[in-house]
């Protein structure tokens, strides 16, 4: 008896895992929609979703910049994020 709960236990963790791994890839391919621009040159660009990844994802909820490199101009910089509603 003792062994299955321990494994319905296992099983939720790992069902747990996979829901909050899903939610969080959702989460960031949404927020890749977003388009962002770059401080330097202006260049409006879409970010990889896999690049918003958690602490990206953290600065971008607090602050609306993340710190992503410029495909025009090449530089990594706080690029600002154009979220519906700001500016
Ligand atoms: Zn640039």
């Amino acid at each position: 008896m003792t062994i299955i709960v321990y494994y319905a236990g296992l099983v939720l963790m790992v069902l747990v895992d996979v829901l909050v791994a899903a939610w969080c890839i959702a989460a960031s391919r949404r927020e890749a929609e977003t388009p962002f621009v770059c401080p330097n040159c202006g260049e409006v660009f879409y970010a990889k979703w896999y690049r918003l990844w958690w602490g990206r994802r953290l600065s971008l909820t607090m602050q609306g910049k993340a710190k992503l490199k410029c495909p025009r101009c090449g530089k990594t910089d706080l690029c600002r994020w154009m979220r519906e509603g700001a500016e």
